[in-house]
């Protein structure tokens, strides 16, 4: 039987309009963000409340609206911006339907709150299916519109029931948000939970594009944004925006497109751009981009419904195209000069690490490194430094292929240091010694032949039963970065560049590593991991610490002041301090201070190394100021700091006065970079998962994308 034909009820008529339009709260939010724009605001603030769903309030400090008009301003097609179909080609702004607002009061309370510039006060109204309640109340409020949203689609219980999720509805707000933000630089947007001190986005009123980006999306992707503009007259269209380089990608394509300032999506665009992307990022990984399209308005049609964000417009292929050749050539520029030193350690890495795997654990020949692709795989290959002025001491370090056993080199530049002595001190605390057998310190990566042999060769361990010591252990395993320390396994040592800038290869890659900053967290652990169990450097002619400290407080280092007191009496009572400490340091870290309180033994952490000795007298004043002597953790954690502080290798360690053939000093810690800490770094570490990040690691080439530039030459 057919139904009877019946004219809805208006109301019912406007509530699925309404529903067509706002479909959830993001929906509201973005038209609403759109009027405050259109109004001229600078300043846009959000506060929401369950998602948008509970309540939305939305502030700007734009014209207001006049009090006249806020009978209609909730009424289906009353707009101020449209007047005559002809006005459309011409748009300035986003609103022209005057549907939005009255889409809202449709499906939620509405409140709005506005003052004119001339107006002498703030007026508030009520609206419930577009229509004012009440009329509009005088009140107090400053320029600009609030405009308050609550309990939406308190009438549409489907829709209610299909957002359950205030948190998906809080993210998609934040999204559409932020992208408004980053579009609009120079305004300043924020968005935060009802009842929270601090926005979720918060962007500043003189802020650029790129700091947006940056607040937004991180500094990871900031850093590694070229800038685009180009501009092509007889298509009628201009671009500008920043696009992520060939070091950085990500999982899911990011592409904020705004076309004459519309958030818009075109998949055409994004698939063309895709492909460019193809040449340059690893397999499956994608771009970020932010692209601000201008067309001239006659060829694209704004008249497109509001949740409709595909578009399309005139001349789209030939301007797909001119923006991919773009892309294209900005890339190619970035990959042969700006990508240099960008680069730390994310993407790239874990890739490469998964191209190890592969090529070792089956013939899988797409994954496979091939000859071609590598510099040098060898690590007895030639290096860097055979390309450096040959010098005598070069030859001679060249000749000493297996390390020494004593560096000549040494001796003479630390004439403070005379023996070494390679035992540990278990000898002399008998209270320590282990019941039965000491298992050497449990590192997983260290392979299990080396432990034996050493184990084989050195005096028993001492076996450390800590609580302090077990947690700081745990805390280096749990940092530990397993990518990094696949390369530093894996690595090729290819030179020094200097004694804080070393170059090795892994894989295809090039990297820059801080050596200064990787021998630094290479002694803390040493000093973690053998604690009790140190040899000895013993000093030649024991060095007061007195002397020491008075050195330390008149470097410009210390930083003393005449606030401090007397530098004489400071160093007293730095001296007394540490001979209270002589027993726990010469028994956990092998630092031996006599009954003079002399200086007579530093712990030895490497064989064939031993630090720069005008670093001692800064250390002996920062283990009196600097560790925290109360709590056992605290203090061997505060004082392994200081210690591989100073024994890291840094910039001064050339500097070192005593030296007289500079040369000599000069290989001396090459050698030591090479053969001592690199081969350290190998089998004893454990880089935290921050050297991926702080500049420590640093990729600053890949063969293949160096192919690829290659290529198109
Ligand atoms: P449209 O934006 O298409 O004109 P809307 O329903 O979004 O339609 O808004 C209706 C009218 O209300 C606008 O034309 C504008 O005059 C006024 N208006 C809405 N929001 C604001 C605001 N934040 N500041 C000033 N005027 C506003
Ligand atoms: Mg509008």
């Amino acid at each position: 039987m057919a139904g009877v034909i019946r004219r809805l009820d208006e109301t019912v008529v406007n509530r699925i309009a309404a529903g067509e339009i706002i479909q959830r709260p993001a929906n509201a939010i973005k038209e609403m963000m759109e009027n405050c724009l259109d109004a001229k605001a600078t300043n846009i603030q959000i506060t929401v409340k369950e998602g948008g769903l509970k309540l939305i309030l939305i502030q700007d400090n734009g014209t207001g609206i006049r009090k006249d008009d806020m009978e209609i301003v909730c009424e289906r097609f009353t707009t101020s911006k449209l007047q005559t179909f002809e006005d459309l080609a011409s748009i300035a702004t986003y609103g022209f339907r005057g549907e939005a607002l009255a889409s809202v009061s449709h499906v939620a309370h509405v409140t709005i709150t506005t003052k004119t510039a001339d107006a002498k006060c703030a007026y508030r109204a009520n609206y419930c299916d577009g229509k004012l309640k009440s009329p509009p109340k005088p009140c107090a409020g400053n320029q600009g519109t609030l405009i308050s949203v609550e309990d939406l689609f308190y009438n549409v219980s489907t829709r209610r029931k299909a957002l359950k999720s205030p948190s998906e509805e809080y993210s998609r707000i934040i999204e559409v948000v932020s992208r408004y933000a980053i579009h609009n630089s120079g305004k300043s947007f924020a968005v935060k939970k009802q009842g929270e001190m601090v926005a979720d986005v918060k962007t500043l009123l003189n802020a650029s594009v790129l700091d947006n980006i940056r607040v937004v999306f991180g500094v990871a992707v900031s850093r590694e944004l070229i800038e685009v503009e180009c501009e092509d007259q007889k298509l009628a269209f201009k671009m500008k925006g920043y696009i992520s380089n060939a070091n950085y990608s990500v999982k899911k394509c990011i592409l904020i497109l705004f076309i004459n300032h519309r958030l818009v999506e075109s998949s055409a665009l994004k698939k063309a751009i895709e492909t460019v992307y193809t040449a340059y990022l690893p397999k499956n990984t994608h771009p970020f981009l932010y692209l601000s399209l201008e067309i001239a308005p006659q060829n694209i049609d704004v008249n497109v419904h509001p949740t409709k964000h595909e578009v399309h417009f005139l001349h789209e292929d030939s301007i797909i195209e001119s923006v991919q050749k773009h892309i294209e050539s900005k890339l190619l520029g970035s990959n042969s000069s700006r990508t240099y030193f960008t680069q730390t350690l994310l993407p790239g890495l874990s890739a490469s690490a998964s191209v190890a795997k592969a090529s070792c654990s089956a013939a899988d020949s797409q994954e496979r490194v091939y000859a071609h692709q590598m510099v040098r795989t060898d690590s007895k290959a030639q290096k860097l430094d055979a390309f450096l002025q040959p010098s005598p001491a070069q030859c001679r370090a060249d000749k000493a292929s297996s390390p020494p056993t004593v560096e000549p080199d040494d001796s003479e530049l630390l004439n403070a240091v005379e023996a070494v002595e390679p035992c540990a001190s278990e000898d002399t605390q008998p209270d320590f010694q282990p019941p039965n057998e000491a298992p050497p310190r449990k590192r997983p990566h260290v392979a299990e032949v080396k432990e034996d042999l050493t184990a084989a060769s050195l005096p028993r361990r001492r076996v450390i039963k800590l609580s302090s010591i077990k947690e700081l252990r745990e805390d280096i395993e749990k940092q530990t970065h397993k990518g990094l320390q696949e390369l530093l396994q894996n690595h090729s040592f290819v030179g020094s560049v200097s004694p804080q800038w070393t170059l090795a290869q892994h894989q295809t890659k090039l990297y820059l590593l801080n050596t200064t900053k990787l021998s630094q967290e290479l002694f803390y652990q040493i000093l973690i991991y053998d604690f009790g169990n140190f040899g000895v450097l013993r000093l030649s002619n024991p060095a007061p610490l007195y002397d020491l400290a008075m050195l330390a407080l008149e470097s410009e280092e210390s930083g003393w002041t005449d606030e401090d007191g007397p530098k004489e009496g400071l160093a007293q009572y730095i001296v007394d301090f540490l001979r209270q400490k002589t027993e726990m340091l010469e028994e956990y870290f092998s630092l031996e201070i006599d009954g003079e309180g002399n200086l007579t033994g530093l712990p030895m952490l490497l064989d064939n190394y031993t630090p720069a000795m005008e670093g001692l007298p800064m250390f002996i004043l920062r283990l009196a100021t600097e560790v925290n002597w109360d709590r056992e953790r605290e203090c061997f954690h505060d004082f392994s700091i200081e210690c591989s502080h100073f024994y890291s290798i840094r910039k001064r360690f050339t500097l070192e006065p005593d030296a007289e053939e500079p040369q000599d000093a000069e290989m001396s810690w090459q050698w030591k970079v090479e053969h001592v800490l690199f081969k350290a770094l190998r089998s004893l570490f454990s880089p935290p998962k921050h050297f991926s990040e702080d500049g420590s690691v640093l990729q600053i080439a890949s063969l293949p994308e160096l192919y690829k530039v290659f290529e198109r030459c």
